[in-house]
């Protein structure tokens, strides 16, 4: 049969989990315990049936959502938590350990980026590489690279990594194949289709929309043999190999240090999933407009977005997201505009941090995001001092062209 489109699976998916008195959206549970008649049941869950013990480890609502997010991404099974900030350092922090090598693209988020210090400083070796070539990750495989970690489109400048290639390199080495793809969403992209092991999303941002919660999900789309993965522990290589990686994740990423989305936020941001694919239609098209609309004008002197004709991975984002580029764009002005007194002319645009919200929002991003790193560092990044990062939400289009217009304007006056 054929399988039912993205948002229908979405909107019916609490249902199709099995209802509560016939309440047709996953309830809000707020119990931090999880009691049980016989003794031996609740021995059971802490060894390993599915079910629920302490809220510390998920509730009904969070479990309702990772449904959801296993369905949108077609993938095997997920794990929730407060924050993306909170997936990524349990992964990194529960699969690799000491002596350990991670190669990542050395374009990604600044907050991710400091997280490598981090790493770093615990004995894992991260080299920062340019994706966009899989040549270069390539080069920096050693014997000691246990993973591969990218972003699926870079966050600010927009780079698209060579995904496919990367897929199959990780697939040949035997590496794990981490994919940020918040910039994305499960409705540009889908991981298993560039052939990732882990899919990551910040849930704060397109998933949920609407910027009223935080959170994150770490996807496991099949593809990893986790039996030949020497860094899971001897406790978590028990039963069908399939679940080992995420097991490992769960047990020493959420229930010992504990960075758990709790019920009211995952019902938040269920609520936004449920509209995602329609947000993305509405913003996607309005960021494609309103680049083009940019590049063509006398006071920008460079625009970033893959859906430009002129943007160095044009062609590869056409292949792997269809006519959908994304929602985020970057533009450097002309020498002589100052960002700061652009930014401030905006009306419509929000001045603020975040990205995949309804609205649109833009801030000056050396100055701000990428500011701790230091000059050097951004350097490498290919992030100018007067890079402006835009997120473009799904207000009627001409008021962002026209908002746009007007600023500049008025700075010429
Ligand atoms: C925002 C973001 C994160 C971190 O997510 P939070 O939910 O804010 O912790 C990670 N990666 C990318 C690409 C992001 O944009």
């Amino acid at each position: 049969m054929r399988q039912q489109g993205f948002t229908t699976r979405i909107l019916h998916a609490d249902r199709r989990g099995g209802t509560e008195h016939g309440a047709v959206h996953k309830p809000i549970h707020t119990s931090s315990q999880y009691a049980y008649s016989d003794a031996r049941e609740l021995a059971a869950v802490f060894q390993g049936k599915p079910g629920f013990s302490y809220a510390r480890q998920g509730t009904p609502t969070t479990a309702a959502l990772e449904a959801k997010l296993t369905q949108m991404e077609n993938a095997r099974a997920s794990i929730v938590f407060s924050t993306g900030m909170a997936v990524l350092a349990a992964l990194f922090t529960t699969l690799l350990k000491s002596g350990d090598h991670l190669i990542s693209s050395r374009y990604i988020f600044g907050n991710t980026n400091s997280l490598f210090g981090s790493l770093n400083a615990l004995g894992i070796e991260v080299t920062l590489v340019d994706a966009t070539d899989v040549q270069s990750v390539a080069d920096a495989v050693t014997e000691k690279t246990k993973m591969i970690f990218v972003e699926s489109i870079a966050n600010p400048g927009t780079q698209v990594a060579d995904l496919m290639g990367i897929g199959e390199l990780a697939k040949e080495k035997g590496l794990i194949y981490v994919l940020d793809s918040t910039l994305t969403s499960p409705y540009l992209l889908q991981g298993q289709s560039v052939g990732a092991s882990l899919v990551m999303h910040s849930l704060s941002k397109h998933i949920a929309g609407h910027a009223q919660a935080l959170g994150g999900v770490l996807i496991d789309t099949g593809l990893f043999d986790w039996s030949r993965y020497d860094n899971i522990l001897p406790i978590y290589r028990k039963g069908d190999s399939a679940g080992w990686g995420l097991t490992q994740i769960k047990k020493k990423g959420l229930r010992d240090m504990g960075a758990t989305l709790a019920a009211e936020p995952a019902h938040r941001i269920a609520v936004g999933a449920e509209t995602l694919a329609l947000r993305l239609e509405k913003a996607c098209s309005n960021a494609l407009a309103l680049a083009q609309h940019l590049e063509a004008h006398p006071l920008v002197q460079a625009v970033y977005y893959p859906g430009l004709v002129g943007h160095q991975q044009h062609d590869r984002a056409k292949g792997l997201f269809g006519n959908r580029f994304g929602t985020l764009l970057s533009l450097e002005p002309q020498p002589h505009v100052d960002c700061f007194e652009l930014l401030n002319a905006l009306d419509v645009v929000i001045l603020a941090t975040h990205v995949g919200d309804t609205r649109t929002l833009a801030l000056p991003i050396a100055h701000t995001i990428y500011h701790e790193m230091g000059a050097a560092q951004r350097e490498l990044m290919g992030i100018a001092d007067n890079l402006i990062r835009v997120s473009v939400g799904i207000e009627d289009c001409d008021d962002l062209l026209d908002d746009f217009d007007q600023a500049f304007a008025k700075l010429t006056a």
